[in-house]
């Protein structure tokens, strides 16, 4: 089982750098920014002076002029292009300088001089070329770390669903406490001895059903969602709905759906969380409900999920 912090979001984001303290992984991660140093100076050293000079180039040899580098209309072209190469070159070195900076390397450079003072001053010789493409390498062990957190995060969700499925009630008791908290603009009705409820959100008109569907050993395996309409066709704001409920994580999870339905009750005063607009260029509402990343649960503790609103092509 979990520690007592849980996380719902994936690898890639919940994975920065501060949790990568494993020591191989950050030797691999120093290797791979010093071989990228290296390839750096191999191209500095062509700045001087021949990329500098570049624009000099197809005038000398004309042969050698191309559509990104062609000959110099007039001097004062001429001179606009040596500005724009010297001000591209200046850049590269200060890129490089930033590189070289790095908070990641000052440690390495600071193991290098230790260990120069160690040996009084003498170089350590390497043997003059890199053994191994620590960019590869880094990916790799970044691929393996990811897949390792992916599955932790499995077993973990699946202890969950195990402990939630176990006993009757269950649902109920999240019910309880779910409608304990009154969330504004929502309202939910248990339909008496059937698996399943209806919550309103009042504001927006919109009612959705939800609908237990029993699986072996459990009342309750999952929940299904759907939105009632009547008579009525289901509006285009409603179908985009119910495609992103529908395929939620989770699908055991009826804290996770309670609050994920519940975080369209403001739909029309909460703006996109990547546009930051209320309505796109298509006149649609942020429809897309994204688990806010890194949330984290104390053990024992009822969680609350909060969520982003995306429109569907911010996502
Ligand atoms: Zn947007």
């Amino acid at each position: 089982m979990a520690a007592n912090q849980n996380s719902i979001q994936g690898p890639a984001a919940s994975n920065g750098n501060a949790s990568r303290l494993d020591s191989e992984f950050q030797l691999v991660s120093s290797l791979a920014k010093l071989q990228e140093l290296e390839r750096k100076i191999h191209e500095l050293r062509q700045f001087m002076p021949q990329g500098l000079l570049e624009p000099l180039v197809p005038i000398a040899n004309p042969n050698k002029a191309t559509v990104n580098n062609p000959v110099a209309e007039t001097p004062r072209v001429l001179r606009a292009n040596l500005d724009e190469t010297a001000r591209a070159r200046v850049a590269d070195v200060q890129h490089f300088q930033s590189l070289w900076r790095d908070p990641e390397l000052k440690s390495v450079w600071d193991h290098v001089e230790s260990r120069i003072n160690e040996s009084n001053g003498q170089m350590m010789q390497p043997t003059g070329k890199w053994e191994r493409d620590y960019d590869v390498l880094l990916k790799e062990l970044s691929q393996e770390e990811n897949s390792k957190i992916e599955q932790r995060q499995r077993e973990d969700e699946e202890a969950e669903r195990a402990t939630a499925q176990s006993a009757d009630g269950e649902w109920q008791k999240v019910l309880e406490r779910f409608t304990e908290r009154g969330v504004p603009g929502v309202r939910v009705n248990a339909e008496n001895g059937a698996d399943s409820l209806a919550v309103a959100l009042v504001r927006v008109g919109v009612v959705f059903l939800l609908k237990g569907i029993p699986g072996p050993g459990t009342p309750v395996s999952e929940w299904e969602v759907s939105i009632q309409t009547g008579s009525r066709a289901l509006t285009k704001m409603e179908i985009s709905i119910l495609d992103c409920v529908g395929s939620r994580p989770r699908k055991w999870d009826l804290t996770f759906l309670l609050d994920m339905v519940s975080s369209y009750a403001d739909i029309k005063q909460t703006p996109c969380v990547k546009c930051t607009r209320l309505t796109n260029d298509g006149a649609q509402l942020p429809t897309l409900r994204r688990p806010q990343p890194n949330q984290q649960f104390a053990e024992g503790q009822p969680r609350i999920y909060a969520f982003d609103a995306l429109h569907s092509g911010c996502a």
